[in-house]
């Protein structure tokens, strides 16, 4: 897959391989979940995951090969502050890999590639409104502190009404009364840095649909998006990429447009 997208990803691929920087594979009594690091003094990129043999395996792998590529591709940068990524852009290099490498799922899935295919993009649809929903119940509890738990979880279940509409606990005493954001560590461990994500997914999700049109063009744009880390401020490297901001009214209509043309 790495072999067919473009020159630069060969490299990459060969790269990590070369140089054993891939711990993905499950062993007895290894952590759960994944992550891309940058070990600064080799100048390279390292994933580390816990394969279950699970379609989200397919899922870490190529997120975590959008980080590790954006950091490759940028190892030789001398500012070390320029790499000193936030979520809203780091999630772009990451949640677009996913998006660039469709095309290749039947390797992992086989006749079965579409019904991946549909599961990744319902997956990334439905986070949009929750990733927004999980910030709104943040504004709202952080603004009032004095709420009671019975008053907090009112809010998750007001919201919930309103953006996950069709959602249905079959009658769990917890979930149903609102509980669920209890689930959610972020709110607990890093207070409105949820968004980020949703962010990054509607950026991401422009490149899918760029890719769609003209993948070499969008791959390019991708590349050019990664070189450059944080060196400029959101806005304007998002317009360097010819993408549009989130902030932008009229954005998330223009990819839902799009995004309908192709179910
Ligand atoms: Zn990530």
């Amino acid at each position: 897959m790495y072999r067919e997208i473009s020159p630069e990803t060969v490299e990459f691929f060969d790269f990590m391989q070369e140089n054993e920087l891939f711990d993905v594979l499950g062993r007895k009594n290894k952590r759960a979940g994944g992550f891309m690091t940058f070990f600064q003094d080799y100048r390279a990129p390292f994933i580390f995951a816990n394969f279950n043999g699970t379609s989200s395996d397919v899922d870490v792998i190529t997120h975590e090969c959008g980080h590790a590529f954006q950091g490759y591709i940028t190892r030789n940068e001398e500012l070390l502050e320029h790499n000193d990524l936030t979520m809203e852009t780091a999630e772009i290099h990451s949640m677009s890999m996913e998006y660039f490498t469709y095309r290749w799922m039947d390797k992992f899935f086989g006749n079965r590639k579409e019904d991946y295919l549909t599961m990744h993009l319902e997956d990334s649809a439905q986070f949009l409104p929750y990733g927004c929903m999980v910030d709104e119940f943040q504004h709202i509890v952080y603004s009032e502190p004095d709420l009671t738990p019975k008053e907090r979880k009112d809010v998750w279940k007001k919201l919930e009404m309103q953006y996950r509409p069709l959602l249905d606990y079959d009658n769990d005493p917890f979930f149903s009364a609102g509980g669920w954001w209890q689930k959610q560590g972020h709110i607990f461990y890093a207070p409105f840095y949820y968004i980020d994500y949703v962010l990054a997914s509607v950026c991401a999700m422009q490149f899918k649909i760029a890719m769609d049109r003209d993948y070499k063009d969008a791959w390019e744009r991708y590349l050019k998006f990664c070189k450059l880390s944080v060196s400029d401020f959101y806005i304007p490297e998002l317009k360097a990429a010819g993408l549009d901001s989130p902030f932008e009214d009229g954005c998330i209509k223009h990819i839902v447009e799009e995004m309908e043309k192709k179910v």
